[in-house]
């Protein structure tokens, strides 16, 4: 399977920068057949960008949302739907980012109901699991992992509509990253969760450098990485691809 090079880019920069960027993106990965290859890459952008990054990038980047609603449509101010973001050219979106579990009290009820809006939509959604670093030193990683899993996921979850990303929530945007070991044990986890259907793509995602890629992506059921900071320079984010 091709290792997933998934750039979320969070709320960051400018319509301008945002173009750059995705261009930059799109002109490095055609130049490297070998990276093709190996890698599938998506980028991210706010909401606002979408139809502007589509437009500078060609078929080998794909674009994804960052949430979507779980209303299709109607009055729901302030909301973006899937089929929005299908309409925009997106054919994923990251659901259930520690960041809106934490700041926006986003349960996996709600999650559940914004990936099943996501399937009908013909969008692949990704579904972010991940423990706290307290549940970690009172080794509840799993248990809290295993309860998003089965809560998080609708029944309409599949292998080809569904990619899982593991982001222990200490590692994100901390520098820190989980130990080989932890990774490992966790991508066996959620592996063996998924009924261990291999098919699934389970991501890795916290503090993801160029300089840790290569020993995260040799780690068995790590099949890419979900880039936050380091999404934001091409740099980066074709020095992780790299790595795979
Ligand atoms: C993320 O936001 O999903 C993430 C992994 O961020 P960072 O790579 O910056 O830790």
């Amino acid at each position: 399977m091709k290792k997933l090079i998934a750039g979320n880019w969070k709320m960051n920069g400018t319509l301008e920068s945002g173009v750059g960027l995705a261009s930059s993106i799109n002109a490095a990965v055609n130049e490297n057949s070998a990276l093709l290859d190996a890698c599938d890459f998506l980028i991210c952008p706010p909401f606002v960008f979408l139809q502007s990054a589509k437009a500078a990038i060609g078929p080998a980047v794909a674009l994804g949302g960052q949430d979507c609603s779980p209303f299709d449509n109607g009055a729901y101010t302030g909301d973006i739907s899937a089929p929005m973001l299908k309409d925009m050219g997106a054919g994923y979106v990251i659901l259930g980012h520690s960041e809106r579990r934490q700041y926006y009290k986003e349960t996996d009820a709600l999650i559940a109901e914004k990936a099943k809006k996501a399937h009908d939509a013909g969008l692949i959604a990704i579904v972010c699991v991940g423990e706290t670093e307290g549940e970690r030193d009172t080794g509840q990683e799993q248990e809290i992992v295993g309860s998003q899993l089965l809560r998080s996921l609708p029944d309409t979850t599949t292998a080809e509509n569904t990619v899982i990303a593991y982001e222990p929530v200490w590692a994100i945007g901390t520098g820190k990253t989980a130990s080989a070991d932890d990774i490992r044990d966790m991508h066996a986890f959620i592996r063996e969760k998924l009924d261990n259907n291999g098919d699934f793509r389970i991501l890795y995602g916290g503090s993801v450098k160029p300089g840790n890629a290569a020993e995260i992506f040799a780690i068995p059921n790590v099949d890419g990485a979900l880039i936050g900071g380091a999404s934001l320079k091409t740099e980066d984010f074709l020095g992780i691809a790299q790595a795979a």
